[in-house]
């Protein structure tokens, strides 16, 4: 990525491949490291890191846009404008607010949190991390009825990890996760959900960030669950219950829409008709890649770039919004959709 920069590629190509702009994605914006195992590190970026995204953006005639606007653009499918960037968060982590915000309010800069009721109301738990901090404090794992791993060592704890995420996404149904991992907190005497640990944030603060015009809140279901691995009337529900939930706590009623994992192994051509069914105006994965015009065609399966916590340098940022690097990472296609 650094060759593909400073070898000028990535500007000269971007006119081709960086189509009309990019939808950022985060998640965790924090100054300090709070992934005890180093497994869930790449969630997390600094504010420092965020604010010198903003600068470069702004410095090279990039307008950061809202989700609407960014709806807007693509239809419009104008070349030529501005290129723009949405900024958007995801699972609605409490540091959004204290220590993100600050920096959007500083530059004016609009953004996106796609929230989940559940996790804020505690019918949902962010389980990867649960998983990493009961990993990290257990010298074995045993999933009840399932497999058992040692974890004594670092080594043995960050393969036990892997594992663990293999298990709870392919072999266990998406509403069986979270019985089992209560369980399995229970027997390290660890306790597994309360709010207070979950590190997302409650309404009231949901409530205080959304009253900014700045703020966009989005839905990204009720439960955080795997919607590949739901039946359709189910995928409907979760997206509309969350949709009602975040209207009547917040007073407005989303328009955007993210799912959760974001793979192709979490939304497909399915999801997508599904959220175009529900209302929703755009839907946006976790797939690589730019935002061109083609995709007014279907706005329900929005590919974005992720900024990764463990590379946290602003020449990857920029080659990848370049649009060089979705190619690569979409097997040759320009255009990224379901
Ligand atoms: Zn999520």
């Amino acid at each position: 990525m650094r060759l593909a920069w400073h070898s000028g590629f990535a500007s000269s190509t971007r006119d081709r491949f960086g189509g009309l702009g990019s939808i950022i994605m985060l998640h965790r914006v924090r100054p300090d490291c709070i992934s005890p195992l180093g497994v869930t590190r790449s969630l997390a970026i600094t504010p420092v890191f965020l604010d010198q995204i903003i600068v470069s953006l702004k410095s090279e005639g990039t307008e950061i846009v809202s989700m609407d606007e960014m709806a807007e653009r693509v239809k419009a499918g104008l070349p030529g404008k501005r290129r723009f960037v949405a900024i958007t968060l995801d699972d609605g982590y409490n540091d959004n607010l204290n220590h993100a915000y600050p920096v959007f309010q500083k530059h004016n800069a609009p953004f996106t949190i796609y929230a989940a009721p559940g996790l804020i109301e505690g019918a949902a738990v962010l389980w990867w991390e649960i998983a990493e901090k009961l990993i990290a404090k257990a010298d074995s794992i045993r999933i009840p009825g399932g497999p058992e791993w040692r974890c004594r060592t670092l080594f043995q704890k960050r393969a036990t990890f892997h594992s663990l995420m293999r298990y709870f996404s392919f072999t266990l149904t998406e509403l069986e996760q979270l019985p089992v991992l209560r369980e399995m907190c229970a027997q390290e005497g660890m306790i597994c959900g309360a709010s207070a640990d979950q590190d997302v944030m409650n309404w009231k603060e949901m409530r205080q960030i959304a009253s900014d015009p700045l703020c966009t809140i989005g839905a990204h279901t009720v439960h955080h669950y795997n919607l590949k691995k739901l039946t359709p009337d189910m995928v409907a529900q979760e997206m509309r219950l969350s949709a009602d939930m975040l209207e009547a706590e917040l007073g407005k009623r989303p328009a955007h829409f993210a799912y959760p994992y974001g793979s192709s192994k979490a939304a497909g051509r399915r999801e997508a008709e599904i959220a175009a069914a529900e209302g929703f105006v755009s839907a946006v994965t976790t797939r690589h890649g730019t935002i061109h015009a083609e995709h007014r065609a279907n706005m329900w399966a929005l590919p974005r770039i992720s900024i990764n916590g463990r590379f946290q340098k602003l020449v990857y940022a920029r080659t990848m919004m370049s649009g060089v690097t979705t190619p690569i990472a979409n097997a040759g296609r320009r255009v990224v959709q379901a």
